[in-house]
C-alpha cells in the first residue's frame, strides 16, 4: 500500500503511540505534520530523521491542543506546508487520576479539552477539504476507557467515551463520501503516559516498579502483555487503505482481551 502524495496530521506525535503511527504512515510515503510537546532540538532531530529515512516531507506545529485557535493554525500550517490534509489522527492526550470528589477542576477542563474537544476542532477544520476531494481518513485514538470505565479516571473516561461518540457522528455524516472516521481503542501501551501510572502505583502500593508494572497489566489486560505503538501504527495504516473503506464509525480495541471480560 502506498500513501505517497497523501499528507497526514498526527496530533501528539512527539512520543508514544502518535510517534508509532507517524512512523507507520511515513514508511508508506505519507508527508507528515508532527505535533506535540518536546524540546525543540529533539523535535528538529525527529523531523529530520523521519524525513530522511522515508523520503517524505515532515512539518511540525507546536500547537497546544487545549486551544481551538492553535488547532486551526495547525491545520492551516499543514495545508500550506504540505499542500493538503488527507489523514487526520487525533491522538494527543493526557491523564490524571483521583476520586471524583477530589478531582481538580483544572485537570477536568484540561483532559476534556485536550482529549476530546481538540478532536472536534481538528475534524471540523479538515473536513471541508477532505469532502471536496472525496477522500479522507479520520482516526481518533480513544481507549478501552472509551468503552468501559475504571475508578479514579472520571475525566479521562468521560472524554474517551465522548471521542467514541464523536467518531460515530462524523462517520454517519460522511457515510456517503470517501471520507471515513473510526476510533482505535488501545488497552495498556508502555508509553510515558502509562509509565507515570506504574510509578505512582509502585509508590502507593510500596512495591518495586517491576511488580507494579505486572500488577497493572494483570488487573485489566488478560494477555498480560502491552500493546505496542508499532501495532497501533499498523492498524492506523490499515484504516487508511482501500480495504478499510467500509469500516465506518467503528471503535476497534487493541487491548489484549481487556473488554472481552
Ligand atoms: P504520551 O504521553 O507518550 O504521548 C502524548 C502526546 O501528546 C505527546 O506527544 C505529548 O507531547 C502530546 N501532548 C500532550 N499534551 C498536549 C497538548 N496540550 N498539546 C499538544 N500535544 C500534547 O502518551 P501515549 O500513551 O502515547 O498517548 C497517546 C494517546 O493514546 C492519548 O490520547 C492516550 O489517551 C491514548 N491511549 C494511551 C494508552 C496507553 O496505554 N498508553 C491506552 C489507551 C489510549
Amino acid at each position: 500500500m502506498s500513501l505517497r502524495g497523501k499528507a497526514a496530521i498526527v496530533t501528539g506525535s512527539t512520543s508514544g503511540i502518535g510517534l508509532g503511527i507517524v512512523r507507520a504512515l511515513a514508511k508508506e510515503g505519507a508527508d507528515i505534520l508532527l505535533n506535540g510537546l518536546g524540546r525543540s532540538a529533539d523535535v528538529a532531530e525527529l523531523q529530520k530523521s523521519i524525513a530522511k529515512d522515508n523520503d517524505v516531507r515532515v512539518a511540525y506545529s507546536n500547537a497546544d491542543m487545549s486551544k481551538a485557535s492553535a488547532i486551526l493554525a495547525m491545520v492551516d500550517c499543514a495545508t500550506q506546508e504540505l499542500g493538503h490534509v488527507d489523514i487526520l489522527v487525533n491522538n494527543a492526550g493526557i491523564q490524571f487520576t483521583a476520586p471524583v470528589q477530589e478531582f481538580p477542576d483544572d485537570r477536568w477542563d484540561a483532559i476534556i479539552s485536550i482529549n476530546l474537544s481538540a478532536a472536534f476542532h481538528a475534524t471540523k477544520a479538515v473536513l471541508p477539504q477532505m469532502l471536496d476531494r472525496n477522500w479522507g481518513r479520520i482516526i481518533n485514538v480513544a481507549s478501552t476507557h472509551g468503552l468501559v470505565a475504571s475508578v479514579e479516571k472520571s475525566a479521562y473516561v468521560a472524554a474517551k467515551h465522548g471521542v467514541v461518540g464523536l467518531t460515530k457522528v462524523v462517520a454517519l455524516e460522511t457515510a456517503k463520501s470517501g471520507v471515513t472516521c473510526n476510533a482505535i481503542c488501545p488497552g495498556w501501551v508502555l508509553t510515558p503516559l502509562v509509565q507515570k501510572q506504574i510509578e505512582d502505583r509502585a509508590q502507593h502500593d510500596h512495591v518495586a516498579v517491576a511488580d507494579a508494572k505486572h500488577d497493572l497489566l494483570a488487573e485489566k489486560q488478560p494477555s498480560e502483555e502491552f500493546a505496542t505503538p508499532e501495532q497501533l501504527g499498523a492498524l492506523a495504516l490499515f484504516l487508511c487503505s482501500d480495504a478499510a473503506a467500509q469500516i465506518r464509525g467503528a471503535a476497534l480495541p487493541v487491548d489484549g482481551g481487556w473488554i472481552a471480560q
